[in-house]
This record gives structure tokens, C-alpha cells and sequence, in this order.
């Protein structure tokens, strides 16, 4: 029989699994135990839902069987097993998204467990083995298979003997090494501790033959010893356990080792209740966002179990879009096993559990965010994009779950803010809530329309994500106080008399103001004079629906066809020395009036971040007056 090579990947994978030194090499076990459980799900699952397996659950087991002797370890199942393909296709490449990504990230960081974190299953063995042979029989089939690699080189695939359907897989143990000594995984206090460690919450009895000591029949202190199959793992799952029975540590093992994540959650969610709709479910908040969490490849969705047994691993209508990072599972009696993927769309009992899921994922966060603000704020950090996105789809329609787990920097300080907190710190007399866009928080800060807003003595929210505006927009109101932004061309903070005195001026001034406008015709609407500056010279501002951010923005997006364009006002402080020169222009030389209009345009463009129509030009404009 040829050896078969490994698909290029997967020898890469298990050259690094092989040589390794910094994994624990103990998880393999744990590896091929969830591996003979998630075959014996699959066959149970059938048994369940065709009724045609002739099959008791408590027909279903795993057996570890070590062998001092012939230095093996045996971990058997009678599950479904494996073709003779799919014995090839399933051990003979990785073909997990996984592996791709494995090399970096195992540059980068060199101590983390490398599977624990992609779940490269079966590959662990060869952490421990210098050879692995997985005998299987596929339920339903005559034949059976035998297949044997000694690691890189490749592997085998021959006929065998099996009398049982599903996998018995034999691991040839290393030699010791004056670092490790690989024997130690034969002995039954080493291995009833790995099965309690990490698969004691697996749902079907994982037996091993063990030791025993009784006292001789018919003596009193004369003991023998004799050797008997026990069930080592206590087989409740760990959501079905009572709450004061599972420690921390054991969710976030349980989290880890079932997300792939290597850091702990940030939050842990059991929740379950009676009635309408019964279910349990236990719900993880990661403390980082995964790498793919802002991409296309993401998908959401809790594992659904019914009564125990899993019938989808990802079951995206349990969650809304805006808390899709949430993951966990649920587990119900009342689902039928009997349902499509169609089906479950429909389910009302699905519809009514995502509905209670929804509302105990909102409390948790709002609790979060009361009791324990720095975990929120990283929290945030994390995923507050997705909540803001939230209360924008849709047309708004989620945006009272939403509004109060916002947080926005804010000029209040180094924390960000809530809205209702907000709210709480506006002064006398301030009836809006004031908000200015820019890339960075510090270069919002510096935007010179914020100076009136903030002489006032008025907080001033901070918006750097894309979506901020949409969303605030999208809420119109919080606390009935609207939002605005600070460059929006009504923004009025002016006493009557004020206003009075402005428009004196504006009146004075009109013959200029109206030549400044002509001169910059096509880039601005109006030239005004403003009611914002203080110290600054200009600035943009916005006339109508479509502030300058937001024009940034839907420009940036692909599926926006036709160009956006924001009404743009160019506002000029009245009270700037370069104000009174602009009026001397207008009585002597027009010419250069009209340069200057560009200058000044261009620099507020500048200020606001966006693109200069003609760096050169301005440039030279600049020198011009230099020299
Ligand atoms: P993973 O379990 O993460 O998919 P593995 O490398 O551990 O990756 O296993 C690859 C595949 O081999 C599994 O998805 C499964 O289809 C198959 N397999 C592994 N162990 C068994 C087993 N004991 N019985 C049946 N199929 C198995």
C-alpha cells in the first residue's frame, strides 16, 4: 500500500504540533475525547430523529484504554465512524480557516496554546505519539478501515478487521525524554485527571478500566485487588449543573476550549427559565473582538441544543446583528430534533427565546456598565461600533435597547460618557446636546466651532467612528433634548442682543460678504459673517440635513453612486484683525481680495480635515505673501 503525502498545509501544521514545546501537551486527550463525542452525537442524533439506529442512548460510550505493556493508549468510541474518504478527507488535511492564519499568529505570540486556540483536533496525538493508527467503521457499512501515519512523512489507508461501528484510534506513545515522560499518560490517576479537567461535562460516559481493593471473601484484613469499568466523567453538562457547583475557572475553560479564544470572557450569562418557553442558556461576552469580528467571514449565532443534543452548531436567528459577539448556546425540550434549518426560522418557540435572550443581554450590559464601568469600557472598546450600528439599522427600530449603553468621549474628561450622564451635567439654560465629528477626539477638540459651545460652559460629545453622526441622528432626541452639531450653520447661542448687533453688522457688511461668496462660487454657498468664532479666523459650517462628516462618509462608502455634497458656508470672525484687512481689500484691490478668499477657504478646509482643491496653488499663495 502507497504512503500517502499530507496536503501542504496540513504537514506544515503538523511539523509545528510535533516540534513544539510550549503547548500543553496534555490536551490531546481531551481533543480526541470531543472528537468521539461529537461522533456519537451524530449517530445519536439520528437514532433520535429516524428512530431506524436500533440504538440506546445507553448503548453510547467512550472507552481509554492504556496498555503498559504494548505502551499504547486507546481512545475508542461507537459512533458513527468513518468511510474509508472520509478517513482521508478528515485526516489527511486540515481544512479548517484556522490553519491558514496558524503560522502568523504563532510567530507573534510564542507561549499561547496554539490548539487550544484553532481546535486542530486529531494533530495533538502526534504531541505524545510517534504513531497513530484510527481503525473505523462507518454505522451502516461492512467495511472497515485502518489508517496509520508516523507523523510528517504521511499515511496509510488498508482494510481492517472491526467487529462495532466507530473509531478505535491507538496511540503509540514517544519515548520518555529527560523533559517528559509520555508514560505517565498510561498510568489511571493521570488520565482520571485529565478526563475530570477537561471533559467532565461530556455528555456520554467516558470508561476506563481501573484498579480496585476488596477485602478477600470470608477475610478480615486480607485484601485483593481487581479491576473494573468506571464512568469517570460525571456527564452533566455544564449548564445543566447547579450554579453553585461551577466555578469561574470552569466557564472559562469551558469557553475557551469551546470558542477557541485564548482569553478569558468578560462576562458569563446563565440564564434559564419555565413556561411559554423552557431553555437554558449560558452566554459568554469576549473580552476582545475575534480578528475576523468586523469582517464578512463573522457569523453570528448561539449552538442550539435540544434536550442535550446538539442540532446547530450556529443558530444565527437566536441573536439580533447588534449583540452578534455574544456567543453560547441554548439548550430546549421543546424543540423537535425533526427541524430544518427552514423550519427554525418559523419556530415560534425560537422567536420567543431569542426575544427573552435579547432583553437578558441588554440587562446584563446595563448592569455592567453600573457595577463595573472599567469592564464596560473595554467592553466598549470592543464592540460599541456593532451597538451603534444597532441603532442605526433598521431604521432606528432597536435604538431604545440601545441608547443607554452608548459611550462617547466627551470634552467632560478622559472617561467616556453615557448619554444620560450627559444629560445630567447640562448647564442652565442649555437645551441641546452638542456634538462635534472629526478623525481623532484631540483634532475634535481643536475644531474652532467648538469654542463658542464650549465658552458657554457646554459639554461637547466627541464623534470619531464613521457611524457616530448616522446614529445620533438616527436617535434624534435623547431625554427630549436634540442633538447638534456644533458646525451646523442654525447653531445659535446668541442673547437678542447679540443677535441684534449681528445682524447690524451683517447688514453693514453685505456688499463684501456678497463679492467673497461670488469670488468662491461653486465651493461654498454663502460667505457669513459668524456667531461661533472666537479666536479663530474661519470655519466651515453646514447648511441642512448633510453635515461635512457625513458627507465624508457616504462619499467613502462603495455603494454610494452620486457624489454627496454638504451645503457649505464659510463663516468669518468679524472680530479677527484679518477681518479688517479684508475690508480695506474691498475698498483698494479686489485682486487680491479675491486670493485672499481663496486662502482663508482653503485653511478652513484644512481645519476640517478635508482635501485641498490645489495644494500647490496654495502653496505658492502662501509663499507670495511671505516674500
Ligand atoms: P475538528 O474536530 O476540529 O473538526 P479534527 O482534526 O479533530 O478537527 O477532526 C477532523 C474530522 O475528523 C472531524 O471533523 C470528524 O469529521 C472526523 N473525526 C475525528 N475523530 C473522529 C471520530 N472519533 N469518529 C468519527 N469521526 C471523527
Amino acid at each position: 500500500m502507497a504512503m500517502k503525502q499530507f496536503k501542504a498545509e496540513s504537514k506544515r501544521l503538523l511539523d509545528l504540533m510535533i516540534n513544539s514545546i510550549y503547548t500543553h501537551h496534555e490536551i490531546f486527550l481531551r481533543e480526541l475525547i470531543s472528537n468521539a463525542s461529537d461522533a456519537i452525537d451524530k449517530l445519536y442524533y439520528r437514532t433520535l430523529k429516524d428512530g431506524d439506529t436500533g440504538l440506546n442512548r445507553s448503548d453510547f460510550s467512550i472507552f481509554i484504554e492504556p496498555n503498559k505493556e504494548a505502551r499504547t493508549l486507546v481512545i475508542r468510541d461507537n459512533g458513527c465512524g468513518m468511510t474509508k474518504d472520509e478517513l482521508e478527507n478528515n485526516l489527511g488535511v486540515i481544512a479548517k480557516s484556522g490553519s491558514l492564519s496558524f503560522k502568523n499568529e504563532q510567530e507573534k505570540s510564542n507561549d499561547i496554546d496554539i490548539i487550544g486556540q484553532f481546535g486542530v483536533g486529531f494533530y495533538a496525538s502526534f504531541m505524545v505519539s510517534d504513531k497513530v493508527t484510527v481503525e473505523s467503521r462507518a454505522f451502516g457499512s461492512d467495511e472497515a478501515w485502518c489508517w496509520t501515519s508516523t507523523g510528517a512523512e504521511g499515511y496509510t489507508v488498508e482494510p481492517c478487521e472491526k467487529a462495532e461501528h466507530g473509531t478505535t484510534i491507538t496511540l503509540h506513545l514517544k519515548p520518555d525524554t529527560e523533559d517528559e515522560k509520555f508514560s505517565d499518560y498510561l498510568e489511571e490517576y493521570r488520565l482520571r485527571s485529565l478526563i475530570k479537567k477537561y471533559s467532565d461535562y461530556i455528555r456520554y460516559p467516558i470508561r476506563m478500566e481501573v484498579e480496585k481493593r476488596r477485602l478477600k471473601e470470608g477475610s478480615e484484613n486480607d485484601y485483593e485487588s481487581y479491576r473494573e469499568l468506571e464512568t469517570i466523567n460525571s456527564m452533566v453538562p455544564i449548564w445543566k449543573k447547579s450554579k453553585s457547583e461551577v466555578t469561574d475557572e470552569e466557564y472559562n475553560r469551558f469557553y475557551q476550549e469551546k470558542f477557541f479564544d485564548w482569553k478569558a470572557p468578560a462576562k458569563v450569562i446563565r440564564t434559564s427559565t419555565e413556561g411559554t418557553a423552557t431553555y437554558e442558556a449560558l452566554l459568554f461576552i469576549p473580552s476582545a473582538a475575534p480578528m475576523d469580528y468586523y469582517t464578512k467571514e463573522y457569523e453570528k449565532g448561539l449552538a442550539l441544543y435540544a434536550s442535550g443534543v446538539l442540532i446547530m452548531e450556529k443558530c444565527p436567528d437566536l441573536l439580533p446583528d447588534y449583540f452578534s459577539f455574544v456567543r453560547g448556546l441554548v439548550d430546549s425540550q421543546d424543540l423537535s430534533l425533526n427541524i430544518s434549518r427552514e423550519m427554525l426560522q418559523h419556530d415560534r418557540q425560537l422567536k420567543l427565546i431569542a426575544s427573552r435572550l435579547e432583553k437578558k443581554i441588554q440587562s446584563e450590559l446595563s448592569s455592567m456598565l453600573k457595577n463595573d464601568r472599567d469592564a464596560y469600557e473595554s467592553f466598549f472598546k470592543a464592540f460599541g461600533l456593532q451597538l451603534k450600528y444597532g441603532v442605526y439599522s433598521d431604521y432606528g427600530t432597536h435604538k431604545d435597547v440601545l441608547k443607554d449603553l452608548l459611550l462617547f468621549a466627551s470634552s467632560n474628561g478622559d472617561h467616556p460618557t453615557t448619554l444620560a450622564e450627559y444629560v445630567s451635567r447640562m448647564k442652565e439654560g442649555q437645551n441641546e446636546i452638542y456634538y462635534a465629528c472629526a478623525e481623532t477626539t484631540a483634532r475634535a477638540a481643536m475644531l474652532p466651532q467648538t469654542e463658542a459651545v464650549r465658552e458657554k460652559g457646554y459639554e461637547i460629545l466627541y464623534l470619531t467612528d464613521n457611524v457616530d453622526e448616522f446614529a445620533l441622528k438616527m436617535l434624534m432626541t435623547y431625554d427630549e433634548k436634540p442633538f447638534k452639531n456644533v458646525c451646523a450653520d442654525d447653531l445659535d447661542l446668541r442673547t437678542d442682543e447679540e443677535k441684534k448687533e449681528a445682524e447690524q453688522q451683517l447688514e453693514e457688511n453685505k456688499d463684501l460678504l456678497s463679492f467673497l461668496t461670488e469670488s468662491l462660487s461653486g465651493k461654498v454657498k454663502a460667505v457669513t459673517l459668524s456667531n461661533r468664532l472666537k479666536s479663530h479666523p474661519v470655519c466651515l459650517s453646514s447648511e441642512g440635513a448633510i453635515s461635512i462628516e457625513m458627507e465624508k462618509v457616504l462619499n467613502a462608502m462603495p455603494t454610494t453612486n452620486e457624489e454627496v455634497k454638504a451645503q457649505r458656508v464659510l463663516e468669518i470672525n468679524a472680530a479677527h484683525p484679518v477681518f479688517k484687512k479684508l475690508c480695506a481689500l474691498y475698498e483698494s484691490d479686489k485682486e487680491t481680495l479675491k486670493s485672499y478668499a481663496s486662502l482663508l477657504y482653503t485653511q478652513a478646509l484644512l481645519i476640517e480635515g478635508l482635501p485641498i482643491d490645489d495644494p500647490v496653488e496654495f502653496s505658492n499663495e502662501i509663499c507670495k505673501l511671505m516674500a
